[in-house]
């Protein structure tokens, strides 16, 4: 099963969606790869999630990723005696550490980190931004605040201090744990949620060791005024919308989403854009035009892949969500506007071998014969190169390696599927050019253009661009 678009569509499975024959069907209905959240469900439900994407893998012969999101440090409130106290604007009350539960006077922050980052002026937002709280005096133990718009507080609301950097580990307890678990049960790709600096993203990645790919999500502004720095650490990344705005105004947050998806696309880094981009289809067969709008621009954005979240984790329509979003993808695709609008800005070329054979390749595939074409990669490092070329023939990736093919399911345009690593320049072709046949991406007589890297067998970046033709008539092996 070839898709017959580019952008790639990540869901997010939960209650509405884990069971083994919904996982198929969203598969079938155009999902690339699946999102377990860690900050829901138990370790038994991720489990259970994974293999039934693994299951439905084999059903559809088609690789699927596995993206585990690890929750991060979100920073929390305490608990109050009941439950919630009504606060109004020019409210006065404290912040402490005390575990004793609170009232309208006093509550605790269980983080000394926040206290000693606070300054008398700071902001802090609460529960997504629904109370915003002006910081008196402080100490590093406690804080005096003022409630400057907001109604209501409750047990464990998020707390958010948007004009300081926290300095709270990366990863918690809880998200050390959800990581050991998840790269024992083989995830292809880790996100790490709150990313503040690079440091964070470095922290993953040495305790990850290659095991997965790894994604910072950018929820945060700090993480936004040093985004460069952080993607130099970054496997892939995501705009995560929810949290973003949160913390910034609305009108900040499509800037940011053009500035994350530039920055990465010109690394070449798949970007995820994410959360509610059909968010009313929770609860409706259809989604809105706005929403409709949505989905489609960050199509024309060239992002790699757009991401599904309450829509297929617990909402009632997961099915329709991805056949909506799948459908609006197509049409953009289709778009003679698309290509401009989408490459709008070419990606820069480094100055490597790898680059000048991308380039090349891309140029060799603007003409009209040229059907497809098929990169020998081994860690999909090529791949991933010859997609920031963002070229308009179908890709299709050849990997030995399982693990490499099921990364690449999220970059954009790949077509990855396991294949046999080549002996010889014969094999090269022979290979390329029937799997295209195959996979029904050449036909008769139609131009393939190859990518692959010698001495064959060794892992390295591709140095041979190769130029075969279908065979007229299906070759006979002797
Ligand atoms: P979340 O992250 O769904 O884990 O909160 C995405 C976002 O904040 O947009
Ligand atoms: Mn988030």
């Amino acid at each position: 099963m070839i898709r017959a678009r580019r952008a790639r569509i990540v869901a997010t499975l939960g209650p509405a969606s884990r069971a083994p024959g919904m996982v198929k069907s969203l598969a079938e209905a155009g999902v690339d790869v699946f999102r377990l959240n860690f900050s829901h469900g138990s370790h038994d439900d991720h489990a259970a999630a994974l293999k039934a994407v693994r299951g439905a893998e084999i059903a559809l012969q088609r690789p699927l990723g596995v993206l585990a999101d690890l929750q991060g440090p979100k920073l929390r409130l305490g608990r109050f005696a009941n439950v919630e106290i009504d606060v109004k604007p020019g409210h006065k009350m404290r912040f402490d550490l005390d575990p004793t539960p609170g009232d309208a006077t006093r509550v605790q922050m269980p983080h000394p980190e926040i206290f000693r980052a606070l300054r008398t002026g700071m902001l802090l937002l609460l529960d997504d931004g629904r109370v915003r709280l002006r910081v008196g005096e402080r100490t590093d133990e406690w804080a005096d605040v003022t409630v400057e718009s907001g109604s209501r507080l409750s047990d464990r609301k998020g707390v958010a201090v948007p004009e300081a950097v926290v300095p709270v580990s990366a990863l918690t307890p809880k998200d050390r744990e959800d990581l050991a678990f998840a790269l024992r049960m083989g995830v292809d790709w880790v996100a790490l949620s709150f990313v503040q600096k690079p440091e964070d993203m470095a922290e993953l990645k040495s305790i990850v060791k290659g095991r997965a790919a790894c994604l910072a999500k950018i929820e945060k502004p700090q993480a936004l005024a040093d985004l460069e720095a952080i993607l130099d650490y970054c496997d892939g990344v995501m705009v995560a919308r929810g949290d973003l705005g949160v913390e910034m105004e609305p009108e900040e947050v499509p800037v940011a989403q053009k500035r994350i998806i530039r920055a990465a696309r010109q690394r070449g880094v798949p970007v995820i854009v994410a959360t509610q981009m059909l968010e009313s289809m929770t609860a409706s067969p259809a989604p809105t035009r706005a929403e409709a709008s949505d989905v489609a621009n960050a199509v024309y954005e060239g992002a790699d892949a757009l991401m599904l979240s309450a829509e297929t984790a617990s909402g009632d329509y997961p099915l329709e969500a991805v056949g909506i979003m799948n459908r609006i993808m197509e049409r953009v695709e289709a778009d003679p506007l698309w290509p401009s609008l989408m490459d709008a800005e070419h990606a820069g070329m480094d100055d490597i071998d790898a680059d000048a054979l991308v380039a090349a390749a891309r140029k060799a595939g603007e003409a009209q014969s040229t059907a497809c074409i098929v990169i020998f990669t081994t860690l999909g490092g090529t791949a991933r190169r010859m997609s920031r070329e963002r070229p308009l023939q179908p890709m299709l990736a050849l990997t030995p390696k399982p693990e490499t093919a099921r990364r690449l399911a999220l970059v954009w345009g790949l077509e990855p599927r396991l294949g046999k690593e080549p002996a010889s320049l014969e094999d090269v072709t022979d290979d390329a050019v029937n799997s295209a046949m195959q996979y029904g991406l050449a036909q008769p007589g139609q131009r393939v253009l190859i990518l692959a890297g010698t001495p064959f067998g060794a892992p390295g970046a591709a140095n041979l661009l190769r130029l075969a033709h279908a065979p007229m008539k299906k070759a006979r092996k002797s």
